[in-house]
């Protein structure tokens, strides 16, 4: 099964990624990750999108459709994939068919800005594996240190209100678009994120049955 969870940051699309990926047995794959392991390494690529991360603008389309290529190449994608915020423009969406990907559905995960704003002020990273917690909705079970992988739980510096504004801004001007592109191609299916994280999961698995 080949996946897309779209849906604006801190919708849930990296949560529900990680849990939907175990079940299925198939790679999740986020470019939000990538590109922050990118930053942390110091390469070219991570000092290129750097600043755009920063101040919660999208990095340059040219840059991921590089990544996903090179991702989705890895012999660990043959069976399925989820992809996790990507892709985020047209011009990436149109890049994923020229590269003769096909996508069985596409999840919008719906949740209002408000409740976004309240639940990134919350959320906490793991700075080695990328895990995500939620001080109130995902606790991890040791305070600051991540259940899988033991390193160390960070807020993420795009988690900032000011910079969650811009990012949510940048969800609507610019990958919002993708709901109807999808639609219009018959592979649309709409889930209310819920508040509960295993409520949103059973509402997901149910649309992908149907
Ligand atoms: P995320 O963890 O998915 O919220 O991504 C964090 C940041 O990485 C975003 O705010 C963007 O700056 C960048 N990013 C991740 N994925 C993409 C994408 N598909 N297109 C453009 N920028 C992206």
């Amino acid at each position: 099964m080949n996946l897309i969870l779209l849906g604006a940051p801190g919708a849930g699309k990296g949560t529900q990624a990680e849990i939907v990926c175990d079940k299925l047995g198939i790679p999740a794959i986020s470019t939000g990750n990538i590109l922050r392991e990118a930053v942390k390494n110091g390469t070219e690529m991570g000092l290129k999108a750097k600043s755009f991360m920063d101040s919660g603008a999208l990095v340059p389309d040219d840059v991921i459709i590089g990544i996903i290529k090179e991702r989705l190449a890895q012999p660990d994608c043959s069976k399925g994939f989820i992809l996790d915020g990507v892709p985020r423009t047209v011009a990436q969406a149109e890049a994923l068919e020229e590269m003769g990907v096909d996508i069985d559905k596409v999840v919008d995960l719906e949740v209002a800005d408000e409740v976004i704003m309240r639940r990134l002020s919350g959320r906490r990273v793991c700075s080695a594996c990328g895990a995500s917690y939620h001080l109130e909705f995902k606790p991890s079970r040791e305070p600051d240190r991540c259940d899988r992988c033991s390193g160390p739980l960070i807020v993420r510096k795009d988690d900032e209100p000011a910079t969650v504004r811009d990012r949510l801004a940048a969800y609507h001007e610019q990958t919002e678009p993708l709901v109807e592109f999808y639609r219009q191609r018959g592979k649309l299916v709409v889930v209310e994120g819920q508040d509960n994280i295993a409520d949103t999961t059973a509402l997901l698995l149910k649309a992908l049955e149907a």
